[in-house]
């Protein structure tokens, strides 16, 4: 049985920081992944679903240039030579992740790892024989999540499809529903509407992006519409029959009526269920939750001492960013160091068409914490940077305490929201005012000018718009 101070299992945006760290730190580490290092992010998640949104904006712009003078005439798409385009950074990057993990020192085995002790760990290989590992520190379970199936919806890899399958279509479909109306769903049904496809959400929910600040969603909602889609809220699907052509008809209720609606094309997108059954936890004796989230304390330990969980099977936000925290975290308490979960505020992006990006308390959960807040707003439709760019959809808003004038938190809906946000989450985290974002001097002209202007106009000191 060979022996290691720390072993990972799994090797997504959690896993493979987790044990690039602990090698830093000067543990013996070894990481485990079934599938493909990278995980869900590099493999199907956040950068194959980027590059598609990316090619989809130039599709969308190289078309819409006619105010500007640049006139183009037959733009086409070629699906299969976006997905070769797609596909090769995929591998640039995880190659990248493998030699990474290596140059640090880390040893790496594919397999599936099932946890058989708290300090054991068995890998069945693909050929069937199972491999025995010991760690004498700590196991770390970063196995994160998969897509929910729907029975009546069951993924056929071609009609019925995830975002796994919707991230690799080479064609676009001509009419394609999305089932949820939640951050995937409308990334990846914005990107084939922007190419053509006609667009139908159905949301069980009475709100698309739920838990969003509702003035951000209706931006979105109101380019889904303007491109001629379609959005059925408080709408479950029901099930649906295939068609002698090839397409379904789908079953819908909405307000209490069914309907039928054709299409070509069906993603499921309700949602992510951790990756936490058949890993021997229960056995074990870790606490697995009713969901299947593994919960944990501030140093991501699990109630087993030796076990620790990190990323999307440990829980909300689902997101990338706040994986590879955790594992930095998990990494540095195995190797004795003082850290721990002490961060302010985990921002989110939302890279629909505009972008959304939010840190921080929405008006409305400040409010229902009992709060008085003082609102500042700043459109892009007045910024000199946005109308250059022609892209003046959308605004700044900040929520600050009324009183304090500490910033709570920050929604930016329109182009670049997702890496303007960097800048109102640093704000949060170092507890800054309204003054403190005011009186940074930002460039001119930059989209970033919205932020300090906002601020400024919750204190009724903005120069570029009226303020209230
Ligand atoms: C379409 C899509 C788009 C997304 N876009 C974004 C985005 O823009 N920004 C963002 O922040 N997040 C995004 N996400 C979410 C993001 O992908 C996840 O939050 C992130 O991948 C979680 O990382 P993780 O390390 O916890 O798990 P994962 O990335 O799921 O990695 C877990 C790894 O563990 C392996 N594994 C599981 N069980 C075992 C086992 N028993 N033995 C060995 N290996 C095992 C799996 O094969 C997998 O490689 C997106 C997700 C999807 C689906």
């Amino acid at each position: 049985m060979k022996t290691y101070d720390a072993i990972v299992i799994g090797a997504g945006p959690g896993g493979y920081p987790c044990a690039i760290r602990l090698a830093q730190l000067k543990q013996k580490v070894l990481c485990i992944e079934k599938e493909n290092v990278g995980g869900v992010c590099l493999n199907w998640g956040c950068i194959p679903s980027k590059a598609l949104i990316s090619a989809a904006h130039l599709y969308e712009k190289s078309q819409a240039g006619a105010a500007m003078g640049i006139k183009v005439s037959g733009v086409e798409l070629d699906a299969n030579k976006m997905q070769d385009w797609k596909e090769g950074i995929v591998k640039k990057l995880t190659g990248g992740v493998g030699s990474l993990l290596k140059g640090n020192g880390a040893d790496v085995v594919n397999g599936t790892a099932t946890v058989v002790g708290p300090k054991r760990v068995d890998v069945t290989r693909a050929d069937g024989s199972v491999e025995q590992f010991e760690a004498t520190k700590a196991i770390v379970i970063a196995t994160g999540s998969t897509t929910i199936e729907i029975p009546t919806f069951k993924f056929d890899g071609d009609t019925i499809i995830g975002a796994k399958e919707a991230v690799s279509l080479r064609r676009v479909p001509k009419r394609l529903m999305v089932i949820g109306g939640g951050v995937i769903g409308l990334e990846l049904g914005m990107v084939y509407q922007a190419f053509g496809a006609e667009l139908i959400v159905v949301e069980a929910l009475p709100e698309l992006l739920t838990g969003v600040d509702p003035d951000c969603t209706k931006i979105v909602e109101r380019k889904i519409l303007k491109r001629g889609g379609t959005i059925h809220k408080n709408a479950k699907a029901l099930g649906y029959e295939k068609q002698k052509d090839g397409s379904v008809g789908v079953k819908i209720q909405a307000d209490g009526k069914e309907q039928t609606i054709v299409v070509d094309t069906v993603l499921v997108a309700v949602g992510m269920r951790p990756s936490s059954k058949g890993l021997g936890l229960e056995k074990v004796g870790v606490t697995v939750d009713q969901r299947g989230f593994v919960p944990t304390d501030k140093f991501c330990r699990t109630n087993v001492p030796s076990i620790y969980a990190i990323g999307d099977v440990s829980g909300p936000p689902l997101l990338a960013h706040k994986a590879t925290k955790e594992g930095e975290i998990a990494a540095e308490v195995i190797a004795g160091h003082k850290a721990e979960k002490d961060w302010v505020a985990i921002p989110g992006a939302i890279f629909t068409d505009p972008e959304i990006a939010t840190v921080g308390l929405t008006e409305a959960e400040a409010k229902a914490k009992g709060l008085e807040v003082s609102i500042g707003k700043f459109p892009f439709s007045v910024l000199g940077k946005a109308m250059a760019m022609n892209e003046t959809e959308g605004f700044v808003k900040i929520v600050a305490d009324k009183k304090t004038k500490q910033v709570l938190g920050v929604h930016i809906v329109g182009p670049e929201a997702s890496t303007m946000i960097s800048e109102a989450s640093l704000s949060l985290e170092m507890a800054a005012f309204l003054e403190d974002l005011s009186l940074t001097i930002h460039p001119h002209p930059t989209l970033g000018e919205s932020l300090m202007e906002a601020a400024a106009h919750a204190m009724g000191a903005a120069i570029h718009i009226a303020n209230r």
